[in-house]
């Protein structure tokens, strides 16, 4: 399998339009297949081998054969996501209640952002986009209700799990709100930085 760098520009070099920042996502997402933890080594974790193939064929519509099958066996070899450990199938859910369509490229992304969510940078990194402002565009465009509840701007991932919080009704958060809580900073601190070396590739061509 390609290295996460040449797998990023190789999707991109087969997308139907790699101008799509949804299609953009979707590429960072599974190329960066093996910079997360050994559970979540899927192209896209949650999505069945056949609804992944029609993504592929959707996206990435001059993707190479080859590449092709090796992704769709690697999609079909990795590890199932489990809610026992983690998150992931309430962050799913989270997005797929949000959705602004009954659309496939809808569900796609729900799995492709909280397939992200299990790696440790920021989501915009993490999902192998060169900023964070393209993130909040693919957000907007497909949970546009969910985005516009982070009106203060929080990070992204701990805007997610905050969410979790509250529909569980746990109460985890030691201030009763964030205008009054000293971790503040944590969760609101600016989510700035570089895009990760593996992708700065794809980043560079973009801003080419
Ligand atoms: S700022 Fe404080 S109250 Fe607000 S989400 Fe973060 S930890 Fe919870």
């Amino acid at each position: 399998m390609a290295s996460p760098a040449n797998l990023n520009l190789q999707l991109l070099a087969a997308a139907g339009d790699p101008s799509d920042v949804t299609t953009i996502a979707l590429a960072g997402v599974i190329a960066g297949a093996a910079l997360r933890p050994a559970e979540y080594s899927a192209p896209i974790a949650g999505l069945g081998v056949e609804e992944f193939a029609w993504l592929l064929e959707s996206e990435f519509p001059y993707l190479e054969w080859d590449a092709h099958l090796a992704l769709r066996a690697q999609q079909k070899s990795a590890p199932r996501p489990s809610n026992s450990l983690d998150e992931f199938s309430d962050l799913l859910a989270l997005l797929w209640d949000h959705r602004a369509e009954d659309d496939t490229r809808s569900l796609w992304l729900a799995c492709a952002v909280s397939t992200a969510c299990m790696s440790a940078n920021h989501l915009w990194q993490d999902m192998g986009l060169p900023s964070r402002h393209m993130l909040g565009e693919v957000l907007q465009s497909h949970f546009p209700v969910l985005h516009g509840l982070n009106s203060g701007d929080m990070k992204w991932k701990k805007f997610f799990y905050k969410q979790l919080c509250d529909r569980a009704e746990v109460h985890a958060c030691r201030a009763p709100s964030c205008t009054v809580c000293n971790d503040r900073p944590t969760c609101f601190g600016p989510e700035d930085g570089l895009p990760l070396a593996a992708f700065a590739p794809a980043a560079m061509a973009m801003h080419a």
